[in-house]
């Protein structure tokens, strides 16, 4: 498997800000607009489903390879491989392959994925119910010629859900195929706001090289964004702006520059994605003039 590694951290949006949808509603559009930002990412969500024709997929593909904007795709909400019921976790197998074709034409290497969850059983018992469709999915996503991209299960915000950073580990390690999904702002969340310091990132940072080592450490997938929560972990994306619940990426770009990180980092931002993904990578090109 050959995967293009990158020598600096990249940013961009998920999904369409507002600032987008002022004067355009294509994601064919979207390549173009983000290169003009100063950007070099953009992450396009089936969170619905994956609707998406080869046609069209293949013209974005082509405008996103024109402007250098590597494109990763989110698969649908519904995945849930923890399920009871051996259809759902049939269709969420799916679900995925279908995320990867389509990924495929869009020219990417990314694809994430929400594990699922709990759904009123034992922690423990879900999990190794996750873990063995997932072991089947990596083997579906084999034999289907897709292992040639990344497969990257998500760090969860509900405490309900399927996907702690130990838990991501744990599924990283079933594959070369598979990179973490570190999502800072469900992290911070799900543990009631513990991500006050660099040291705090840092300390994320060393569970991920202690657990897989320094390549999928250093090239991790990373969703970041300031997340309201409660006592069950995440409420709500908020942007920027938000100056009560944080995360701050000020903290996590010191962790950047410290051990080298080269991550791709997607904001999540409720409205403000692509502001919001400048502003980080402005703060840490900052850090390299200290
Ligand atoms: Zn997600």
């Amino acid at each position: 498997m050959e995967i293009k590694l990158t020598k600096t951290p990249k940013f961009g949006p998920s999904g369409h800000s507002e600032s987008f949808l002022l004067d355009h509603s294509a994601t064919i559009e979207m390549p173009k607009w983000v290169s003009s930002l100063g950007l070099e990412l953009f992450e396009y969500s089936f969170g619905k489903g994956v609707r998406l024709s080869e046609k069209t997929a293949r013209e974005i593909g082509r405008e996103a390879a024109e402007y250098g904007i590597e494109i990763s795709v989110h698969a649908p909400y519904f995945i849930s491989l923890a399920s009871v019921e051996q259809e759902k976790v049939d269709n969420s197998i799916g679900y995925l392959t279908a995320s990867l074709r389509a990924l495929r034409q869009l020219g990417g290497q990314r694809c994430i994925f929400h594990t699922g969850s709990e759904g009123g059983k034992p922690r423990a018992e879900a999990y190794a119910r996750a873990k063995d469709a997932f072991i089947r999915a990596l083997d579906e996503i084999k034999a289907q010629g897709l292992d040639d991209m990344l497969v990257c299960p998500e760090t969860m915000g509900k405490s309900a859900q399927i996907g702690t950073v130990e838990e991501v580990i744990d599924l990283c390690k079933l594959g070369d195929n598979v990179y973490p999904c570190v999502d800072f702002g469900h992290i911070n969340a799900l543990y009631g706001g513990i991500l006050k310091n660099k040291d705090d990132f840092q300390a994320i940072v060393d569970k991920m090289f202690d657990g897989l080592g320094e390549e999928k450490t250093k090239n991790m997938h990373v969703h970041f964004s300031k997340i309201q929560y409660g006592p069950k972990g995440e409420i709500k994306h908020l942007t920027f702006d938000d100056q009560i619940y944080g995360p701050e990426f000020d903290s996590f770009a010191d962790v950047i520059v410290k051990n080298n990180l080269t991550p791709h980092i997607l904001s999540e931002s409720a409205g403000t994605q692509s502001e919001d993904a400048l502003e980080m990578k402005n703060i840490w090109q900052s850090k390299l003039l200290k």
